[in-house]
């Protein structure tokens, strides 16, 4: 590390070198990746009867359809985490499953990964955040359009019964 990139953190925001956002999503996308492949891995040997972090065949499946559609995600750089997004792109069931698994190794990835675990709660945190802003942002939006239809109808209205 040179000279430049260790005052780099000392600076304020603006002064400080851009990042590509793009090499921070492919970063993003791995660690969801190894998150996701821990808790199938925790999940199967607590439920399913397997041990040492190998999977069975109906998990083995399942993992491999998410890890392919992640790569696939229509949000792109905006992709939330998996397990926080509304979309159901696995298909329905799956999806479903997906929410279990990952809901069901939330403990025992504290256990046997804590590190990750407490990233991904971290990571959860931000996505849960966003999301909320995205909804307040769009609830104001429908507000102020609904405003100006009311403005729009009292003003046809006084034209239509002139005083
Ligand atoms: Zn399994």
């Amino acid at each position: 590390m040179g000279f430049m990139d260790k005052i780099q953190k000392f600076l304020p925001e603006r002064f400080r070198k851009k990042k590509d956002p793009s090499e921070g999503l492919k970063e993003n996308r791995l660690k969801e990746k190894e998150n996701i492949k821990a808790s199938f891995a925790v999940y199967c040997n607590a439920n399913h009867d397997t041990k040492d972090g190998k999977l069975c065949p109906k998990c083995t499946a399942l993992l491999t359809n998410v890890l392919l559609k992640i790569g696939k995600c229509k949000y792109g750089i905006t992709k939330p985490l998996c397990d926080h997004c509304d979309e159901k792109c696995f298909g329905d069931t799956p999806s479903k499953t997906f929410m279990e698994i990952m809901e069901g190794s939330r403990n025992r990835m504290l256990l046997h990964h804590p590190m990750m675990a407490v990233r991904h709660k971290i990571t959860g945190m931000g996505v849960e955040y966003a999301k909320q802003k995205q909804n307040d942002a769009a609830a104001q939006k429908e507000e102020g359009r609904m405003k100006a239809k009311a403005a729009k109808a009292r003003k046809r209205k006084a034209r239509k019964n002139p005083k």
